[in-house]
């Protein structure tokens, strides 16, 4: 099921706040109208889709909006910290810290220039 939300997810993210008739993404997930629908509703339940009750084509359909993308692990894919030398000597208060990280910025920077899909 998890694989399945972040599925969805990846597809709505690229939709942005234009979203998608939830028919459209059951067939591209190859999944039952039954099946779609419960996975909907319980995307809308813990936050992470809105569902907007659309008539399209003179009949009553729901366009889905990602409201916020699950945490996964890609996320932090070569992170610096996970290889650092330093790593013990690193807190937030400390002379040695992410607010003042080389690593950090070069990391984040060179994530930001790659393309959104590569992520
Ligand atoms: S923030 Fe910088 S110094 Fe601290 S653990 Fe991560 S890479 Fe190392």
């Amino acid at each position: 099921m998890e694989r399945l939300t972040n599925k969805v997810c990846d597809i709505l993210a690229e939709k942005e706040s234009e979203g998608m008739f939830q028919g459209e993404l059951w067939k591209k997930l190859k999944l039952t109208n039954q099946i779609g629908s419960r996975l909907a509703l319980k995307l809308e339940r813990i936050g992470f889709i809105t569902r907007e009750k659309i008539l399209e084509k003179n009949r009553w359909t729901y366009k889905l909006i990602l409201k916020k993308t699950p945490i996964s692990t890609q996320s932090i894919e070569n992170s610096p910290c996970l290889v650092c030398p330093v790593e013990q000597k690193c807190s937030l208060e400390g002379e040695i810290s992410p607010r003042n990280c080389q690593f950090i910025e070069d990391w984040v920077i060179a994530e930001m220039k790659k393309p959104a899909k590569a992520k």
